[in-house]
């Protein structure tokens, strides 16, 4: 179970619910009905995988047992990059260098299939390209040199362009900041519409939408049948998308992913002239700590400013001041600016932080471990569901050949012993 998760929810203030785009309410599931596939979850992953299989034909019906986008996806910073939380050197420790070369691959298609899809359907998203990884300590900077000449001869990834700290500075009025890698390739949006604009984009294909739709058990056979509370959906496939909210859905998968809290903050509107002094281009920012600070401005001229994390899940009423205090660690010009917004959300992290992709019976599917590195590449993840179902499950099986623990300690433990683990990568960050 996600822990304290009202304690932790019924504090949002999020920004991006303040500045959705209007969207319809889709009624709770309430017959029996038939599909060819039925998708549980509807973040970026559940919303991608219903459009794919919908404009290949597929009878689709998706449950969400909130509403669409109330997950990960509609709190998210919205950094759209590629890769994985992993790091491609876990990967290929793994799986071996070709293998993960292609996974590498698909990280990098699942940006032009944002992009393609963004244009395409024409949502409303504040979509922005241009993203950094920036370095606090000289050790970071060596890192990142290293990282960006490996990913340009081994991997072919060449969008990347080391800045020196006059560069960066010129970019970002902080001090806080060595050096940066910036990518012209990645990018930022605002991810609440952005998933939105999926579902409808998915409902004008064809696929029905049920909010307040919680699945409480799936009956597996040729024909499984996904029940609710006050209906019943038979479908030859389904795909679980449920994030770090699978719960009793599927044990197995639970007890792989630990739920992980993370907190962003929105300070009130800058104006133009401010922020655009703050940060010249219309970038995302990452630092490369291990728990790390990212921010991004968004359309209406504010900071948005995320990075507390929370392993214990106890914490949520300091979030606000805690992520402040970031905040003015690197943009110490801000220190007489209010917080107008402050909100969290759970990742779903892997032991390896690799993702977990694959099946619990022959014909359901399943999408969880995107390890805090999901804007992209859930919805790359629909579209290899999509091909699996439809008979070409190359890509998605590729990613079965990784292994993934459980976490130790089981249910109990398994939260003391991050919270331990994370201290010792927190002092880390303090070398
Ligand atoms: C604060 C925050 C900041 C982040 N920042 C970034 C970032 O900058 N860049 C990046 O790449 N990634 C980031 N991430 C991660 C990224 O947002 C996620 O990986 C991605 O949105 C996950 O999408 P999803 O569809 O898998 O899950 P979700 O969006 O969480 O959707 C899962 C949905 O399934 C539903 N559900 C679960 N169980 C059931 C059930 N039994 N029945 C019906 N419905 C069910 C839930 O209600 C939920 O709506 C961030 C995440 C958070 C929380």
């Amino acid at each position: 179970m996600v822990p304290d998760d009202d304690l932790i929810m019924q504090h949002i203030r999020s920004y991006y619910a303040a500045s959705a785009n209007p969207a319809p309410l889709r009624g709770p599931l309430r017959s029996d009905v038939t599909a060819d596939v039925c998708v549980v979850g509807g973040g970026i992953a559940g919303c991608s995988t219903a459009l794919h299989l919908a404009e290949r034909g597929y009878r689709v019906v998706l449950l969400e047992g909130k509403r669409i986008a109330w997950g990960a996806s509609g709190r998210s910073g919205g950094q759209a990059i590629f890769g994985f939380a992993a790091g491609q050197d876990k990967l290929v420790a793994q799986v071996g260098f070709d293998t993960a070369r292609r996974m590498f691959d698909v990280s990098v298609a699942a940006l032009d299939l944002l992009k393609e899809r963004v244009a395409r359907h024409a949502i409303d998203c504040d979509l922005h390209w241009g993203q950094l990884h920036a370095a606090i300590k000289p050790r970071h900077e060596t890192e990142l040199q290293a990282w960006r000449e490996e990913l340009a001869a081994d991997y072919g990834y060449t969008s990347l362009r080391w800045l020196e700290r006059a560069e960066l500075r010129h970019l970002l009025a902080t001090d806080r900041y060595s050096g940066g890698l910036y990518d012209s390739r990645s990018g930022h949006l605002h991810p609440l519409n952005y998933t939105l604009g999926l579902a409808v984009a998915a409902e004008a294909a064809g696929a029905t939408i049920h909010e307040g739709s919680q699945v409480t058990r799936i009956e597996q056979g040729d024909t499984a049948v996904v029940h609710t509370a006050e209906g019943r959906v038979r479908a030859r496939h389904v795909a679980l998308c449920c994030n770090a909210y699978i719960d009793e859905l599927a044990p197995r998968l639970r007890a792989r992913i630990m739920p992980v809290g993370t907190y962003i903050v929105a300070t009130e509107p800058l104006g133009r002239a401010r922020i655009e002094a703050l940060m010249r281009e219309n970038i995302a920012v990452t630092d490369v700590n291990w728990v790390l600070d990212y921010f991004r401005r968004s359309a209406d001229h504010r900071l948005l400013f995320g990075g507390r994390v929370s392993y214990s899940g106890l914490d949520p009423l300091n979030t606000e001041r805690a992520t402040r205090a970031r905040m003015i660690k690197v943009f110490p010009q801000l220190a007489d600016v209010k917080i107008e917004y402050s909100w969290g959300g759970y990742v779903d992290i892997t032991m390896s932080r690799a993702p977990d992709f694959g099946r619990i019976a022959p014909n359901v599917y399943y999408l969880q471990g995107f390890s805090g590195h999901g804007i992209a590449l859930t919805g790359m993840a629909g579209q290899l569901v999509a091909e699996a179902i439809a008979g070409q499950a190359e890509r998605f099986d590729l990613f079965g050949k990784l292994e993934h623990r459980d976490f130790p300690g089981g249910r109990a433990l398994r939260t003391p012993a991050l919270v331990l683990a994370m201290l010792w990568f927190r002092l880390k960050d303090l070398l």
